[in-house]
């Protein structure tokens, strides 16, 4: 069995400006190639994106997938590998069993590529991917890159408990690699 961590796209690997989904805005956050160079000796790497902008009508499948293929081409520019990126298309009331927090893409990618999932991480900056993580049974950590710090009181008041805070990727990376060593 291998060991994974689950990525949030949008405020976690790259910038966003909301609803990101031009490849002229495609830009890595701080610390991003550098923490997952560290994590890669270990664990193989799975993007889980909620992408309402298409269901809203904001942009295409085909300009998520655009991107998409521009993020996997940059970070393989840098030796890093992403396995597959697993996106739900769809708006909040749409009711889908593949939105975050719900935990379908953690479950396929488990069956996909043979994941132990308590020996895996989730790294996102919103609740509803520690959610996500918590429930699926993997360690997670929060970021206070993208939405983060946005939403850390309503992170706070909740019952969902990350394993960490992160201040940005780096910083979550070394944590992780961190408890390897332990
Ligand atoms: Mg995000
Ligand atoms: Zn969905």
């Amino acid at each position: 069995m291998v060991k994974a961590v689950f990525l949030d796209r949008d405020g976690t690997l790259n910038y966003d400006p909301g609803y990101v989904h031009k490849v002229e805005d495609f830009k890595l956050l701080y610390g991003v190639i550098e923490g997952l160079r560290l994590l890669s000796k270990e664990f193989i790497f799975i993007v889980i994106t909620n992408q309402s902008g298409i269901g809203r009508g904001i942009h295409t499948e085909k300009d998520m997938h655009k991107f998409n293929e521009k993020l996997v081409s940059e970070l393989k520019k840098e030796s890093v590998e992403i396995k597959k990126v697993y996106y739900c298309p769809h708006t909040p009331e749409e009711l889908c069993k593949c939105r975050k927090p719900h935990t379908k893409y953690v479950m396929d990618a488990e069956k996909e590529f043979g994941i132990d999932i308590k020996k895996s991480w989730l790294i996102g900056d919103h609740p509803h991917d520690t959610e996500m993580g918590v429930k699926a049974g993997c360690k997670t950590i929060y970021l206070l890159t993208g939405h983060g710090k946005k939403h850390l009181d309503d992170l706070k008041k909740s019952e969902i408990k990350p394993d960490f805070i992160a201040k940005n990727f780096l910083e979550a990376a070394e944590f992780i690699v961190a408890q390897l060593n332990d």
